[in-house]
């Protein structure tokens, strides 16, 4: 069973308390970006096997979004943050790094 720790009241919540929300970090284009830009923000998404970003809502909790940093395929948690973090924060992905050695970073921004 999947359990996250929720980052906004620190209550150790298992999937039936949590809402998945998909991937997180994407990146939003304004009005001027092209069809593709588009394309790619409304249906492009990672599907690893393995080291993941999503994002996730306490919806029997507190109500709140937030970030959670997973390996997909072992479960394995590496940390949770809040929603309006714009990138993984370094203590988390060094502990990726440090568990998952080789993995190479995807860049956010
Ligand atoms: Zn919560």
């Amino acid at each position: 069973m999947l359990i996250l720790e929720c980052p906004c009241c620190g209550v150790l919540a298992d999937e039936t308390e949590l809402a998945p929300g998909g991937e997180a970090h994407l990146k939003r284009f304004g009005p001027g970006a092209s069809d593709d830009e588009f394309e790619g923000y409304l249906f492009m998404r990672e599907n690893p096997r393995g080291v993941h970003f999503e994002r996730w809502r306490h919806v029997n909790g507190c109500g709140k979004w937030f970030h959670a940093a997973r390996d997909t395929s072992t479960l394995e948690v590496f940390g949770t943050y809040p929603a309006q973090t714009t990138e993984p924060p370094r203590d988390i992905r060094d502990r990726i790094s440090a568990r998952r050695p080789g993995w190479t970073w995807r860049e956010f921004a």
